[in-house]
């Protein structure tokens, strides 16, 4: 049994960033609790205070606005995965959520909690990053962010102490495809290798890439790539000068950055499909 620190449950958003201050850094947010409650019993992490964000209404669900799709913090990876909206206008953000762990995993697990626990494998960043998704901070100062700039290297973002994401917001994107693919040591159940998500809009393309270094990265370039069946070369360039991969138990880094383009051209097709898929309906 887990010991050694105070339980909160909130009810409103108000009354959960009013906590979260007045606990300061020793407080930690719980949300599916998928990562947390592992680190905490792994003993990496001692929170002095878990605040739940169960009792807060606000904080779930997905709501779909006139310009975004705002993802709720306590909403789950299976729910995101299965919303027909999701599925059909934002479909890397639907595959990456379908692909964090086990089925039982996406029953708890949340997009805000993927976000917030800023691990450079996490599979929903870098579908959100494509998609150029903001956090909405509430705290203290309620404000929004870009994830990209939310996220600050291994385990760090740059919220302050008081702060925490209420929902992830996304924006439509008119005429686009998108997918996200992930390599991993086994068929199964496993933490990415490389994960790469790419989103070919009208105007513009992104190529977002997980486990390639301290944070997921972002390479973006405006043009039109309506005929461009494959990765162009100026966005496989910057590919290759944005990621850092490093050797560890799962993979060398000389491997990683082979199946880097590799994925990222694959994940370039399968948009590419989608996108000709739009333009044809
Ligand atoms: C067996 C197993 C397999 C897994 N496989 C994958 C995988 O394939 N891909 C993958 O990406 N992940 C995987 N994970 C990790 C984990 O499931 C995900 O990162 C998940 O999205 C975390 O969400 P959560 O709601 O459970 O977060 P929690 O565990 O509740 O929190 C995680 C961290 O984020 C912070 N946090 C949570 N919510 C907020 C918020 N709203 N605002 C600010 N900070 C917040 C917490 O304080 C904590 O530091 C796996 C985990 C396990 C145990």
């Amino acid at each position: 049994m887990l010991t050694g620190f105070e339980y909160h449950r909130p009810t409103s958003s108000r009354q959960c960033s009013a906590l979260l201050h007045e606990l300061g850094p020793g407080a930690k947010v719980l949300a599916g609790g998928t990562d947390i409650v592992v680190q905490m019993r792994s003993g990496g992490l001692r929170p002095a205070h878990l605040v739940d964000l169960a009792g807060i209404e606000s904080a779930a669900g997905i709501v779909e606005d006139f310009e975004e799709v705002r993802v709720g913090a306590r909403t789950t990876a299976s729910a995101v995965a299965a919303h027909p909206t999701v599925r059909a206008g934002f479909e890397a953000i639907a595959e990456a959520a379908a692909m964090v762990g086990s089925r039982q995993i996406q029953n708890r697990a949340t997009l805000a909690g993927n976000v917030g626990n800023a691990s450079p494998a996490a599979d929903t960043v870098p579908a959100l990053l494509a998609y150029d998704a903001q956090a909405v901070v509430a705290g203290p100062a309620p404000r929004r962010v870009r994830i990209d700039d939310l996220l600050v290297g291994p385990r760090r973002t740059n919220l302050e102490p008081g702060e925490w994401i209420e929902a992830i917001a996304i924006p439509y994107v008119p005429v686009h495809g998108s997918s996200y693919l992930k390599l991993g040591r086994t068929r199964g159940v496993d933490i990415a290798l490389v994960g790469a998500a790419c989103l070919i809009s009208e105007t513009s393309a992104s190529i977002a890439l997980a486990s390639v270094g301290p944070r997921a990265v972002v390479v973006r370039l405006e043009g039109s790539f309506a005929d461009q069946a494959s990765l162009p070369d100026g966005l496989a360039a910057l590919v290759r000068a944005q990621v850092s991969p490093i050797d560890d138990v799962r993979a060398s880094a000389v491997y990683r950055r082979a199946m880097v383009e590799h994925l990222a051209s694959r994940a370039w097709v399968v948009a590419w499909q989608r996108l000709q898929q739009v333009n044809a309906a």
